[in-house]
């Protein structure tokens, strides 16, 4: 995985070309427009067309897609002006499947295949849960999938949601170890000032780091015209760059937004210090609850010290009570401590598991499960 947005010099469309895995996340507004036509279908197709030269070039792309709300307001023929909540739940319920339907189409037309993934925080936050999500939406990705994300708006309890799928993409973006960030705006990024009110306003192509003066920036100067609020995507940087995701906002609303970078569109760049892998390894090193430890044999342990995962063939004990995503310490025959990963399996299936070949375990647990105890992208090296 490449360390990103390092480099003070580096462009917008460098930024984009040097990635390999990608989060873009568009707002309702330059989806939809009531006033004309509803769905903003040829945007949609320009936006595609671009995303589609960053799958052909071998990119990995996930797409965070508002608009489920606004669709199913217009569809269900809703009044104008504030809705309750259960309609609004309502209508993301019939938005979401305009939406879907659109991206659908848009992405066949380059022979794409897309998924939808609608998801709720614990999805991303609780590890157990941000383990399948995060294996069902890499699965999708290597088979050149385009998965489009949305919150869960029907069934999330209100008071438990993202909210604003700015944050959500951040979330999303650190779940993946994706290397960049895009949110495409109605505006082309952060400013010192209102730009539409103050002439002497300041752009700022780069921010390396989000400082007290830049967050009061997006609460004051820009709040008023950036539709989904400037402060909640200083506060998305802040979530992709502690995970190692540079962060891009640019205007969205040109035919097609990404290859207008290129052309020297202007944008905000937030650079990300150190790798979306490192990030990870941090967040488990540093993990303060751990559930369990599991003992291996030698050959596990010179296995670990290649980078390779732990296999359940290696493991001669277990101890402690964990569920699937807990972390874990692994120690070697001598007790010493080796790694710290998140555990594929829960304690009570580890231990039936122990001692076992993959080819077993459908019969011993029940269903055909993954073939590591901690994969590796899952582990952490102690030296
Ligand atoms: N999830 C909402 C929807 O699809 C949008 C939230 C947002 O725009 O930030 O309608």
């Amino acid at each position: 995985m490449t360390n990103l947005g390092h480099h003070k010099e580096q462009s917008a469309s460098a930024l984009i070309e040097g990635a390999e895995k990608i989060v873009i996340k568009i707002g309702s507004a330059l989806l939809f427009n009531p006033e004309e036509n509803g769905l903003q279908t040829s945007w949609l197709e320009g936006l595609v067309s671009d995303v589609a030269r960053l799958h052909r070039g071998g990119k990995q792309v996930i797409i965070v897609s508002s608009g489920a709300i606004a669709l199913g307001r217009d569809e269900m023929k809703l009044a104008k002006g504030r809705i309750r909540l259960d309609e609004k739940q309502a209508a993301a319920a019939t938005g979401q499947i305009i939406l879907a339907q659109a991206w659908n189409d848009a992405f066949k037309a380059h022979e794409i295949t897309t998924a939808q993934i609608l998801l709720a925080p614990e999805d991303t936050e609780t590890r157990r849960k941000h383990l399948n999500a995060r294996s069902t939406m890499q699965t999708l990705l290597n088979y050149g999938c385009v998965p489009v994300v949305n919150e869960n708006d029907t069934i999330t309890t209100y008071e438990i949601r993202f909210g604003d799928n700015d944050r959500l993409a951040a979330r999303v973006a650190a779940m993946m170890s994706a290397d960049l960030l895009v949110l495409l705006s109605d505006i082309d990024g952060l400013y010192d000032k209102n730009p539409s009110r103050h002439d002497d306003a300041n752009h700022i192509p780069v921010i390396e780091s989000i400082t007290d003066e830049i967050m009061a920036m997006g609460e004051s100067a820009n709040a008023e015209f950036a539709s989904g609020g400037m402060a909640t995507k200083l506060a998305a940087a802040q979530i992709a760059t502690q995970s190692g995701v540079a962060m891009l906002i640019c205007d969205g609303s040109a035919v097609a937004p990404l290859s207008a970078l290129s052309d020297g569109a202007k944008a905000s760049m937030f650079t990300a210090k150190m790798a979306p892998s490192t990030a990870r390894k941090n967040w488990i090193a540093g993990a303060l609850d751990c559930a369990g430890t599991i003992t291996i044999d030698d050959g596990a342990s010179t296995a670990l010290g290649k980078g390779r995962s732990l296999l359940p063939a290696g493991v001669t004990k277990i101890t402690g009570t964990f569920e699937r995503g807990d972390v874990i310490e692994i120690c070697n025959a001598k007790g010493q401590l080796l790694a710290r990963g998140l555990s594929g399996y829960s304690a009570a299936e580890a231990q039936m598991l122990m001692g076992q070949k993959s080819a077993n375990f459908e019969a011993i647990i029940g269903y055909d499960g993954r073939a590591e105890l901690v994969h590796a992208d899952d582990l952490v090296l102690i030296t």
